[in-house]
């Protein structure tokens, strides 16, 4: 009996490989076509100062409004586009969605923060990006301190060389540059010294166990060597992934200066991020946090 059940399951895990396999190479095929069809969107994610709680960035985060599977996330769809020229036609796709959302805020007369787009290595590394940055800019009228780029550590070596320079001349045209996930690579430390950054994002596994038990002291070393290296360098920190007010408090504690998370402000469809925009701060939860984190 126990063959059986062991043979039943394995089938059952082929099947279910197989299948995951058919929808990947299914979407893989309609990544092009879904661009065309406006099936992309971006969700928006807040980014807050730890000290008062105000509204300093956005985050764009892809989503997928697939036909007949619903919204699906990028998770499920950034890896396949990555392997083809997918992913550039998505990225400047993003970069131009991105400033296009920028000038409807600003027709509706909302205070505007800067809007921070995801890049992939494969995007960072054509050498048309900076050109491409550029004239969306120019063609939207947007100044070039309202676009963030977010990038991760996963860029290979190398295309390093190809990387620094293109973000270089973004930076020397006054865009802010993220190291996303930072901490999670191999080669962090370097990608801080080589990259032209202006803010470090660090991981979410490092805050997660924050303020409770579990391997919370290591992180809390972490984080803290982190701020201070940050502050060494003169830039700016973020902790991404903050769920609850004990890591806020804690991340409060180590003086950390922003932060992102679902305790925040969880991305939201546009229509969503209007009302964030024109209040500055999220709403009452965060308030009562704000209170428990001075106490
Ligand atoms: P990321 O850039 O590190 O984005 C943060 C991810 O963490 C988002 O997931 C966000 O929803 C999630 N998150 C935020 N706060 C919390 C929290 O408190 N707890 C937890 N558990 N998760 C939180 P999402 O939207 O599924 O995006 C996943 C990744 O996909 C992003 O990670 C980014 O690397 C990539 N991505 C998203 N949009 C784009 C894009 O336009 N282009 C590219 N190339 N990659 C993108
Ligand atoms: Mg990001
Ligand atoms: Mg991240
Ligand atoms: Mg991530």
């Amino acid at each position: 009996a126990g063959l059986v059940a062991r043979l039943a399951r394995f089938w059952l895990g082929c099947v279910a490989l197989w299948r995951a396999r058919r929808q990947a190479r299914e979407l893989q095929a309609r990544l092009d076509s879904a661009i065309d069809n406006g099936e992309f969107c971006f969700h928006y994610q807040g980014k807050f100062d730890t000290a008062q709680l105000r509204l300093v960035g956005l985050e764009a985060l892809l989503r997928w409004d697939h036909p007949r599977h619903g919204l699906i996330y990028p998770n499920a769809f950034i890896g396949l586009a990555e392997q083809t020229d997918a992913i550039v036609a998505l990225g400047n796709w993003g970069i131009d969605a991105a400033c296009r959302q920028l000038v409807q805020w600003r027709a509706a007369g909302l205070p505007l923060v800067p809007v921070a787009v995801n890049v992939s290595a494969r995007q960072l590394c054509q050498a048309h990006l900076p050109d491409f940055v550029l004239r969306c800019l120019q063609r939207h009228a947007i100044p070039p301190g309202l676009l963030e780029l977010e990038v991760t550590e996963s860029c290979c070596i190398d295309d390093m060389a190809q990387a620094t320079l293109g973000l270089r001349r973004l930076r020397a045209l006054g865009l802010a540059i993220s190291l996303d996930d930072y901490g999670t690579g191999h080669a962090g430390l370097s990608h801080v010294r080589m990259l032209p950054i202006h803010t470090i994002k660090i991981d979410r596994s490092f805050i997660r166990d924050l303020g409770s038990g579990g391997s919370a002291d290591c992180d809390t070393v972490i984080v803290a060597s982190t701020i201070a290296m940050a502050r060494g360098l003169g830039l700016q920190v973020l902790a991404e992934g903050v769920e609850d007010g004990e890591q806020l408090a804690q991340l409060r504690r180590l003086g950390c200066p922003q932060v992102q998370g679902f305790y925040l402000h969880r991305p939201a469809p546009v229509a969503e991020v209007a009302a964030l925009l024109a209040a500055g701060a999220p709403a009452g939860r965060v308030t009562a946090s704000q209170q428990g984190a001075m106490r």
